[in-house]
């Protein structure tokens, strides 16, 4: 029975109790994370909770954050608890299945703009998105360029999955094509489609350091995604071979590196042959981030 004397449950004293709750387990940002929590239970906007820090919760409502606030002391990420990500300010949806979408992801896109240059939102061009895991790349890509034409391939259905309700979400649907494919196995695209940009952010942690990641990453996102086996750079080797013939002449691959890697990126790029304009490119804190490379004309 609900005694009559029961404290009211109010935004404001639940969002104190968990953002406490929260900083005792380790949670770096309690507060912003208690208010994205409570605002995804309620399914309202962060602001409203400033706005009306009187309203009361349900029971259940009270219920059902308590349980979003014990995963999150768990360590299991934010993104998957409430399903979804911001990346190019814009939202994508997530789960396990899939890698949660990181600022630094957005160098890829800052670059191939660069590389396009402004006339490019008007050219039909092709791209090619390798591991694309929630699809980011590919549809930020499309939005971005309207006219092109963009395939994205992932070797996990589930990720596909989630890439075409992100595509579907973002309205992109006549621009881009999924196909499932092990992008370190041969490829199994049609050697008739070349590519004017090929992007990728594979998988780039060496296997000694997955282990010494954070628990919410090691422990919830897909070791698939992040895994680049021994010394990390597996995936570059494999993918420059396999995706060099896929390029049109003066078409470019662009790749998200893990920091200390550009060096080593940049020796396959220049050793494989038939590619300049080898480019390390920095990220706001000045640590390298993207490297690309361009297929020499003719
Ligand atoms: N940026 C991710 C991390 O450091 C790794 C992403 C990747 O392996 N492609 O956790």
């Amino acid at each position: 029975m609900v005694s009559p004397y029961k404290i009211s449950v109010t935004v404001r004293n639940t969002l104190q109790e968990a953002r406490n709750t929260l900083s005792s387990n380790l949670i770096e940002q309690a507060r912003l994370e208690a208010e994205l929590l409570l605002a995804h239970v309620l399914d309202v906007k962060k602001e409203d909770l400033v706005i009306h820090p009187n309203r009361e919760l349900t029971d259940s409502q009270e219920e059902n954050f308590q349980q979003l606030i014990e995963r999150r002391c768990r360590k299991e990420p934010l993104a998957y608890i409430i399903g979804h990500r911001e990346f190019w300010s814009l939202p994508f949806k997530v789960n396990r299945k899939v890698l949660i979408p990181r600022p630094e992801t957005e160098g890829v896109i800052e670059h191939l703009l660069d590389l396009a240059g402004e006339e490019a939102t008007k050219k039909v061009l092709s791209i090619l998105d390798v591991g694309t895991g929630s699809g980011i790349l590919a549809i930020v890509a499309a939005l971005e360029f309207p006219r092109a034409r963009v395939i994205a391939v992932d070797n996990s259905n589930d990720a596909l999955e989630i890439a075409q309700e992100n595509i579907h979400r973002h309205q992109v649907v006549e621009q881009i094509e999924t196909f499932k494919m092990n992008f370190m196995c041969p490829w199994t695209l049609s050697e008739d489609d070349l590519y004017d940009y090929i992007l990728s952010n594979p998988p780039y942690i060496s296997s000694k350091d997955f282990e010494q990641l954070m628990p919410d990453v090691r422990d919830y996102e897909p070791r698939v995604a992040l895994d680049g086996g021994p010394d990390g750079l597996a995936c570059y080797r494999h993918i420059i071979s396999k995706a060099f013939p896929y390029l049109k002449p003066g078409g470019c691959l662009i790749f998200e590196v893990g920091e200390d890697q550009a060096e080593a990126v940049k020796r396959y790029l220049q050793d494989h042959g038939g590619l300049d304009g080898i480019a390390i490119i920095q990220d706001l804190s000045g640590r390298d981030r993207v490297v690309s490379a361009r297929r020499v004309l003719g």
